[in-house]
């Protein structure tokens, strides 16, 4: 046995994490895709089935108050709220992140007030935030400027109505500066606007102790809700009563069922809301929260950086010098939970890690992409996805 898989035996054996490993559906395949799609938690199979069998199938429209899927996604959003840093009240669940960025970036616009005419969006960003960014500053009447997060600080003035930021950039893996960065969007008297989709559920992101205004997040990778499973809205409380919803659909009505034919917003996170819940996938992602039950998020953090640590350690080890460079800071603190390296052929590579079972992704032009999801990913995983690499490149 070398010295790095007697390593790695020897840190999943004093790993407090490794048992939730078996509350997951996993095999022998290295899964490093998690930050793309979430394993399946073992027992929301049989949570499903009696969502559909009973409560539709069989309890039909009564589900909608006996079974609570009316008040689903504030009683889920709940529940993603302590992951994230946030009391309760503020988070709502429904719709994807592309249409909760367009809520949060519109209803944030509308909070500056009219003498703000610009918003700020990250360059680097995930495409979709930048596409709704350049809709939303048309509808608005406002100007966009993409620039980099390091860029913000000095491009913030008088006339900033709004950041729409990333915690984690989805490619490098690069974790920026949430605290520092929205308390230079406060000094300038903008509102910030975070995208959790490569945070939530892999580190600690303190929403509430940072002032955050506004933030949106996916549920289907570190959260591990199951494809498509809806996005998160979070509404910073003291903004609730002004949140003025570009797409207040019925369910935000203060009286939904009142059937008016004016519109008079909820108070709180249900202000968030748009139309009908999509039941299945919510109660989907509501079972898959069950894996977090007496998980905290600093040990899900500690295990994320010695995992991606002891990863780039093998991959330095195993690989020859120059084959691979690592786009993801070696910084602590500039690190999401994934690793990103810089290949030459890297669609091809990937192509050829999958077959050998190690599954990550590839994202263009020239990076290969592998999500580290604590709550299964061993480290004799990292140490197997480097040995493969290795293998294939050598
Ligand atoms: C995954 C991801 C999305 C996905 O948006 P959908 O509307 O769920 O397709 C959006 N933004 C970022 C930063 C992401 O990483």
């Amino acid at each position: 046995m070398s010295e790095l898989t007697l390593r790695a035996k020897q840190l999943d054996a004093a790993d407090e994490l490794a048992p939730l490993r078996s509350r997951f559906a996993l095999d022998d395949v290295v899964y490093l895709d998690g930050n793309s799609l979430g394993a399946l938690p073992a027992h929301v199979p049989d949570r499903l089935a009696d969502v559909v069998r009973r409560e539709w199938g069989e309890l039909r429209i009564r589900s909608w108050t006996e079974s609570g899927w009316w008040t689903a996604p504030e009683r889920i959003g709940d529940r993603i709220a302590p992951l994230v840093g946030a009391a309760p009240g503020q988070v709502v669940v429904g719709d994807s992140t592309s249409v909760n960025v367009f809520k949060a970036l519109v209803g944030a616009v509308r909070l500056a007030g009219d003498d703000r005419t610009e918003i700020l969006v990250d360059a680097t960003t995930f495409p979709t935030d930048g596409y709704i960014a350049e809709s939303a500053a048309r509808l608005t009447g406002r100007t966009l400027r993409a620039l980099t997060p390091e860029e913000v600080p000095g491009a913030l003035g008088p006339r900033t109505a709004a950041v729409l930021l990333n915690h984690v950039d989805y490619r490098t893996g690069r974790l920026h500066d949430l605290p520092s960065l929205t308390a230079a969007i406060h000094a300038a008297g903008a509102l910030a606007v975070w995208d959790l989709c490569h945070s939530a559920g892999a580190l600690p992101v303190g929403l509430d102790e940072h002032g955050v205004d506004l933030a949106v997040g996916c549920t289907y990778k570190y959260l591990n809700g199951g494809p498509g499973s809806p996005a998160f809205l979070y509404v910073r409380r003291e903004l609730q009563p002004r949140f003025d919803s570009p797409l207040p659909g019925w369910n935000s009505h203060a009286d939904p069922f009142g059937m008016s034919p004016d519109y008079a917003p909820a108070p709180g996170a249900v202000r968030g809301r748009v139309g009908t819940p999509d039941i299945l996938s919510m109660l989907a992602l509501e079972a898959a929260l069950d894996v977090w039950e007496g998980v905290g998020i600093d040990a899900v953090r500690a295990k994320s950086l010695a995992l991606t640590d002891f990863f780039l350690e093998c991959v330095s080890a195993y690989t020859e010098p120059g084959r691979v460079e690592p786009v993801t800071p070696a910084e602590h603190g500039r690190r999401g939970s994934q690793v990103s390296l810089r290949c030459a052929d890297a669609g091809e590579v990937m192509k050829r890690l999958i077959e050998e079972g190690v599954v990550g992704d590839f994202r263009q032009p020239d990076v290969l992409r592998f999500g580290f999801t604590p709550l299964y990913t061993t480290f004799a995983d990292a140490e197997r996805a480097a040995r493969t690499l290795a293998a294939l490149l050598g």
